[in-house]
């Protein structure tokens, strides 16, 4: 789980000959200049490194193909100081399969008009060249960022921050391990997909086990490792009275600490990221595995319920991309609705598994019956997410491609008091209201899963779904169904055709 620290990002500068050597080191100097600033700016969360001027096509290449192999680099950031020819970047920019973000700046801020020249202009005319590789880059349909703007401006750097996290999450997708403990849930459409087009296309690799593999690991906790962890939830948590020592759930509580244990561990033994359950096939476990899924999400390990294997990886990909950042994230699920005019929300939870991340308050441990799957009465963490703006995304499969759709909404704090049903929740508005939004959302052939961030914006999901070539469908307070509609007929062509032209 190695991000942002021992990451880098490099910094490439397009440059030529034509202006004589000296231009060319005076290219390089800005270049240093502008790189050590952007260090040194705290905005950024991965380090830039520059990688000096690229003043042909072997040279291009070369930084290209070494960037592909180089496992600390998640990303380029090109920038065309003076005019770079662009057909020198063909077989660079054909070699390359890592995110790309092309800085629209200039060394020089503000026009000098007194003193303004030829020889400067030669030396600040990244608004001729950048747009020659901006054709180039264009014309061979490769994606990317592209961000316009003085490089000392903070919006400038704060939209190279977005991109790099993304990057980072990007990076960490594609080696992601996906434990699948049981299949899909019988009959259930949204949450099943194509597994294999999912790896050669998000770099998401699912495992499947039987939950007897998870039993085996259960068994061998020792009851000293229970204790341990169950005064560390005492630590954390208020315990419901029926849940604290001696009392009559008390071994329910150890129960779920035990298989908390298990899961870890084998999910540490697999070196996975994310992990679906399915309260189906629970043979050999005590109860549902509600406590440990929640605390493992606040670890930063995806869940799926029900084998939504594409929700869990989503889920971990937001997770790294939000590391650091004010407000968390959750495995959610529309469950009810409250239909009241401008007000009408909807009711999130699950059956348990929601992440303590997205509270501030402290979560109450409580231990009561659970009228599905057929087990003892599972532990959970109780708690109501903070009132504030979000992001619910998930990811569908269509057939021919993937589709994200994120819905911007906003957490209300409730009316009132849930007594009767103890378990973890948030109500939401999504935006533009229910109506429209839930309308969208379905038009869009969404999930009833999702995963879902406070600290997002709707940038993060767009510099997402441009890496990684996947449609992406926005819910927001602009949308009206009418363009929603022809937006999702445009894009049917538009991917249909979209193969042929790659
Ligand atoms: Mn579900």
């Amino acid at each position: 789980m190695e991000f942002y620290n021992n990451q880098e990002v490099w910094f490439v500068t397009g440059a030529q000959l034509l202006y004589g050597g000296d231009a060319v080191i005076t290219v390089n100097a800005h270049s240093e200049e502008i790189v050590k600033q952007l260090n040194q700016a705290g905005t950024l969360p991965v380090k830039v490194v520059y990688k000096g001027t690229a003043n042909s096509s072997p040279e291009v290449e070369k930084i290209f193909k070494e960037a592909n192999s180089d496992s600390r680099c998640i990303g380029i950031i090109t920038w065309m100081h003076t005019f770079s020819p662009a057909k020198m970047w063909i077989k660079g920019l054909q070699n390359y399969h890592k995110p790309l973000l092309h800085l629209h700046t200039q060394f020089n801020k503000e026009i000098p008009w007194g003193e303004i020249d030829m020889d400067f202009m030669n030396l600040n005319q990244s608004a001729h060249g950048d747009r020659e590789f901006g054709h180039m880059v264009t014309r061979m349909r490769k994606n990317r960022k592209v961000v316009v703007g003085h490089w000392s401006e903070r919006n400038v750097q704060e939209r190279i921050a977005v991109w790099m996290r993304v990057a980072a999450a990007w990076a960490d997708a594609q080696d992601m391990v996906i434990v699948r403990f049981g299949d899909n849930m019988n009959n259930v459409a949204v949450t099943d997909g194509d597994r294999l087009e999912a790896e050669l296309r998000l770099g998401y690799h699912v495992d499947y086990y039987a939950i007897g593999d998870l039993v085996a690991y259960q068994d061998r906790v020792t009851e000293e490792e229970v204790d341990e962890l169950v005064a560390e939830f005492e630590q954390r948590y208020t315990f419901a009275d029926n849940c604290k020592k001696g009392a009559k759930d008390h071994g329910q509580v150890r129960e779920a600490a035990r298989i908390e244990i298990a899961l870890r561990r084998f999910l540490k033994d697999k070196n996975a990221k994310a992990f679906t359950t399915n309260f189906d096939a629970l043979h050999g476990l005590n109860q549902l595995p509600g406590l440990a899924s929640q605390r493992l999400m606040a670890e930063g390990y995806g869940f799926g319920a029900e084998g939504d294997w594409k929700t869990a990886a989503l889920l971990r990909t937001i997770w790294v991309m939000s590391k650091g950042l004010e407000g968390g994230c959750s495995f959610l699920e529309d469950y009810t609705y409250h239909f009241k005019g401008e007000k009408s929300a909807i009711l999130q939870s699950h059956m348990l598994e929601v992440s303590p991340l997205i509270t501030s308050q402290k979560p109450r441990l409580e231990v009561h019956p659970l009228g599905i799957g057929g087990k003892a009465d599972p532990a959970r963490l109780v708690f109501t997410a903070d009132p504030g703006s979000g992001i619910a995304s998930t990811i569908i499969d269509m057939g021919n491609r993937f589709r994200m759709v994120v819905n911007n909404v906003e957490v209300l704090k409730p009316e009132a008091a849930l007594p009767k049903l103890p378990v973890a929740s948030a109500l939401w508005i999504p935006q533009p209201s229910l109506e429209i939004g839930a309308a969208a959302w379905i038009y869009a052939g969404g999930t009833h899963h999702s995963a879902f961030s406070y600290a997002l914006t709707n940038e993060y999901f767009e510099d997402y779904a441009e890496i990684a070539g996947i449609e992406l469908m926005t819910i927001d307070k602009d949308t009206s169904i009418n363009n929603f509609k022809f937006e999702l007929k445009v894009n049917e062509i538009y991917y249909l055709l979209n193969k042929s032209l790659q």
